[in-house]
């Protein structure tokens, strides 16, 4: 986190001041923290519908891959039915 007025590195914060310039930097700081707690929170939300997305995919794909192998299945049963029962 840097100093709103001179660019400052804060690394300690005496009273709430810049160590450098003076400025008043606990509101900064408070309004800093608070900005990354919202970041925390979209990032925890947008890996939380990524998941999600990622399991519902991959779901789906293993759905459209058991219709497939069961109309394969099926389409196979019912050539060798044909080729058994053929005159
Ligand atoms: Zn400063």
């Amino acid at each position: 986190m840097y100093c709103p007025s001179c660019g400052e590195l804060l690394v300690r914060k005496p009273g709430g001041r810049c160590p450098s310039c003076s400025a008043q930097v606990a509101a900064h700081v408070v309004a800093e923290r608070d900005r990354e707690t919202r970041i925390e929170k979209v990032v925890a939300v947008v890996a939380t519908a990524l998941v999600l997305g990622m399991s519902v995919f991959t779901v789906g794909s293993g759905l459209i891959e058991g219709i497939a192998v069961y109309a394969g299945a099926g389409a196979l049963v019912f050539y060798l039915a044909r080729k058994t029962f053929a005159p």
